[in-house]
């Protein structure tokens, strides 16, 4: 089977796979090509629905949504519509809320046309409706298409939540060759974010023995691969460098599925842009793309990585710095960047306790043990100036300074990023060695 074949993959269904998982992909159909819009009356009567409700925003709407709505017209579908306001929309309760007031619940499917945040909206009120769901992706710039959750501003709080996964992505490619070339980058960004999850994912098994599997590893890097094999090709629009980003965007959604984690998807890099974002919506300081944020997050990275190659682990300087680390301190220190933001992430250290010496001294022992199983799996990562230079080739930016974030946001965001998410990642592993402050200071200063 080819792995990137997604109609094949879809087609095999839910399966047990070698790594003793159930797989499920959520997502029941993807139409990925040339005048796929052309098929969704079919797609609508496969589901038996009577009355669609189309939703958009203004740009989607003019990308897409409007030869949507007259493929369903013309196929004698009735259909009620809301296109939302030009201004960028924030996923949060009065966007949401706006949806709801205006759905009219005799539809029994939901076709929602756009990208990051329709998307995340039309999968909440399809959640809620319980109806069949169905995304016509305007731009293949994240890879949100095919989860199960929605990223949304609750309570002012940059956040996660169940959703539902759709059951249909239609990607034509008339409608995603003209996205905006910093889409279409922002997908690359969040596409080579996978060098660093799955190197990740692969250490913290050894370290931690964390579940993994290998088949959902090489559907990723299978993928990957062919978008950055092709990535040249998006500057000019050529149709196979679209789909391939496309593609990838949409089987990063099923490899998540089939592990049940983001595990496959996302690690340190995805958390710089999460720090970005939280900064973001607490502070109203400049941000940018999802995936323009991973793509320089997936840079740093790689460069922490490097530097990590060139070291020996030190036991007693780590348990040193681990006896000296004072989590009222930090806990001072993530508020300070991330203010309200800083909740969620302690009370869910009361839970991990990832700072706790025991398991640390536990942990620095098989750390020392395997540090040459460790070595192997970084050095299977690219080097960061070939991405960089990919990067740069299809015009993406690579420094923060590109995005307006400053030295000091991205010097805080290195280290915060072990806080995120309940996940072993790179600035963990040098947080275990007693490293974490020096790389800091080396890779990201302040000035
Ligand atoms: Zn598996
Ligand atoms: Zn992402």
């Amino acid at each position: 089977m080819s792995e990137t074949n997604i109609t094949a993959l879809l087609a095999k269904g839910d399966f047990v796979c070698e790594c003793g998982k159930p797989h499920a992909a959520k997502l029941s159909k993807a139409i990925i090509e040339t005048g796929a819009i052309n098929k969704i009356p079919e797609i609508i009567n496969g589901y038996g629905a009577k009355k669609v409700f189309i939703l958009a925003d203004e740009n989607t709407y003019s990308a897409a949504g409007e030869t949507v709505e007259n493929v369903i017209s013309s196929a004698g579908i009735k259909y009620k519509k809301f296109v939302m306001g030009k201004a960028r929309i924030e996923p949060d309760e009065k966007a949401v809320g706006s949806v709801i007031l205006h759905y009219d619940a005799t539809c029994d499917m939901l076709i929602s046309v756009g990208s990051g945040v329709i998307n995340d909206i039309g999968k909440i009120v399809a959640n809620i409706a319980k109806i069949p769901y169905m995304i016509v992706g305007t731009a293949p710039s994240m890879d949100g298409y095919a989860s199960a959750t929605s990223s949304v501003i609750r309570d002012e709080l940059k956040v996660s939540v169940d959703s539902k996964c759709p059951d249909v992505v239609i990607g034509d490619l008339d409608v995603l060759c003209k996205s905006p070339l910093k889409m279409i980058q922002s997908g690359i960004g969040d596409m080579i974010a996978k060098y660093i999850s799955i190197c990740e994912w692969k250490i913290s098994k050894i370290i931690n023995g964390e579940y993994y599997c290998e088949r959902i590893a090489t559907l990723i890097n299978t993928a990957l691969k062919k978008v950055v094999d092709n990535a040249r090709g998006i500057v000019t629009r050529d149709k196979e460098a679209v789909k391939a980003v496309m593609e990838g965007m949409v089987l990063s959604g099923i490899a998540a599925n089939y592990a049940g984690v983001s595990r496959p998807v996302s690690g340190m890099e995805h958390y710089f842009s999460h720090v970005w974002d939280m900064r973001a919506v607490e502070f109203g300081v400049p941000f940018d793309f999802h995936g323009i944020q991973c793509g320089i997050g997936t840079i740093n990275s790689l460069r922490v990585y490097e530097k990590i190659k060139t070291l020996v682990p030190n036991r007693e300087k780590a348990l040193e710095f681990v006896s000296n680390f004072d989590y009222e301190e930090w806990k001072k220190t993530l508020i300070k960047y991330l203010g309200k933001g800083a909740d969620a992430m302690i009370s869910n250290e009361q839970k991990e306790r990832k700072y706790d010496k025991e398991s640390h001294a536990k942990r620095l022992e098989t750390i020392i043990q395997k540090w040459d199983e460790i070595i192997a799996v970084i050095d299977a990562l690219p080097s960061s100036e070939s991405v960089e230079m990919m990067l740069k080739d299809i015009g993406a930016p690579t420094t923060v300074e590109e995005i307006d974030v400053t030295r000091e946001a991205e010097h805080y965001a290195f280290l915060i990023t072990k806080d995120i998410r309940d996940k072993y990642i790179g600035s963990r592993l040098l947080w275990d060695l007693g490293l974490i402050d020096e790389f800091a200071d080396e890779l990201f200063p302040i000035k």
